[in-house]
């Protein structure tokens, strides 16, 4: 049975002459005004009717119907029904259709959210209207003024815990979306050591699947409020993403270094906000991304300590609006299992340029992770 694909949209062109999709076009010739007539009443079609339902409502008979499929591009059509044809689903299928890399796994993806500021309150709303399944928000800092913004924390939350209201400000937005207030595992023991050699052929997908069943037991979502009764049992993460102001510290990092949950950094500076490199086997990790600053500056480790500890209020809010959505374009290429552009990368946006800067980052050699690497 054949359903039209979500989203595929049909365009006469002139009598006798349809044009199905742009991107790439299929142009259909020799049409009757019958054909012209299914085509435009398939591509309208709830996408839970199948197009013979469609076309037999029209009159036509089978074997004309079947001789009349016959002439469609095999992308015209997919197999089974759309449930949910968010404009997500609907863009996915299209993409699909180019052969290109697709997914739409997000739904049952699950992500933690460590640093629910202003930056991190827009990152979950991109996520969580991109459809992902489930978002746990850590942050146990009070909201503070700068973290108010209009769809964002109100007046009223300043001096409340950030995850909490966070949650009660997400939930009536995004029905679809699970959101829970966490904490995140506690750190136990050393977190190289306890990363297995990955083979070459894994690198494809990202390394979070083995993280995320070894997650599930361990994150434990606070309790929801007196009113939403007791602390429901979490599913674990897939990625963990760790917003901070000036740096990024190893101690928030360990915990989900050790349970080998992939993680995204999103750092604050001073003028630009940088989104990566993915932490995940092999590397680099975020010792090898600190050594390489320390050879810039042999009293970055000094710096780095004052900065992560320091609110930096000063960011332009197009700035942050910016960095949210390439975040979010790569937490949703995670949770889909596509490429992404954050291997080894960070992603840099700032005031003065409209699109990502990047900066690679290699393995360094002192650290345990390249040596790792080299033994393997
Ligand atoms: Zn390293």
């Amino acid at each position: 049975m054949e359903f039209w694909r979500p989203g595929l949209r049909v365009w006469w062109r002139r009598d006798g002459e349809a044009q199905i999709g742009l991107d790439p076009p299929t142009i259909l010739f020799g049409l009757t005004r019958a054909d012209h007539t299914l085509l435009e009443a398939l591509a309208r079609a709830d996408p839970q009717i199948d197009c013979w339902t469609v076309a037999r409502r029209l009159g036509w008979k089978r074997e004309a119907y079947l001789a009349f499929i016959a002439r469609l591009p095999a992308h015209a059509v997919v197999g089974r029904p759309t449930k949910e044809a968010t404009p997500a689903a609907r863009y996915w299928s299209l993409v699909a259709a180019t052969g290109s890399a697709h997914g739409t796994d997000r739904g049952s993806a699950a992500v933690i959210v460590d640093g629910v500021d202003r930056l991190g309150l827009l990152l979950v709303d991109a996520i969580a209207g991109a459809g992902l399944g489930t978002v746990y928000l850590h942050d146990g800092r009070a909201v503070a003024p700068h973290d108010l913004h209009p769809g964002g924390y109100l007046a009223d939350d300043v001096g409340r815990p950030r995850a909490r209201n966070a949650v009660h400000r997400l939930r009536p937005r995004h029905p679809q979306t699970q959101f829970y207030p966490a904490r995140p595992p506690e750190y136990a023991g050393a977190v190289r050591e306890e990363q297995p050699p990955r083979a070459p052929e894994e690198k494809g997908r990202p390394p979070q699947g083995r993280a995320s069943r070894a997650g599930r037991r361990i994150y434990e979502p606070l309790l929801r409020g007196a009113h939403h009764g007791p602390a429901e049992a979490a599913e674990g993460v897939d990625l963990a993403v760790v917003v901070g102001d000036g740096a990024i510290t190893p101690r928030r990092i360990k915990p989900y270094a050790a349970l080998h949950t992939p993680v995204l950094p999103v750092t604050v500076g001073e003028l630009d906000i940088a989104v990566g490199p993915l932490l995940a086997p092999p590397g680099p990790c975020l010792r090898c991304v600190h050594l390489h600053l320390t050879d810039a500056d042999a009293r970055w480790p000094a710096l780095a300590t004052q900065l992560a500890a320091e609110a930096n209020p000063g960011i332009d809010p197009v700035v942050s609006q910016l960095a949210a959505s390439v975040a979010g374009h790569q937490v949703t290429a995670i949770a889909d299992g596509r490429p992404t552009a954050v291997a080894g990368v960070s992603l840099h946006v700032d005031g003065l340029h409209p699109v990502p800067r990047f900066r690679r980052w290699e393995r360094h050699p002192r650290c345990g992770c390249a040596l790792d690497h080299l033994a393997a």
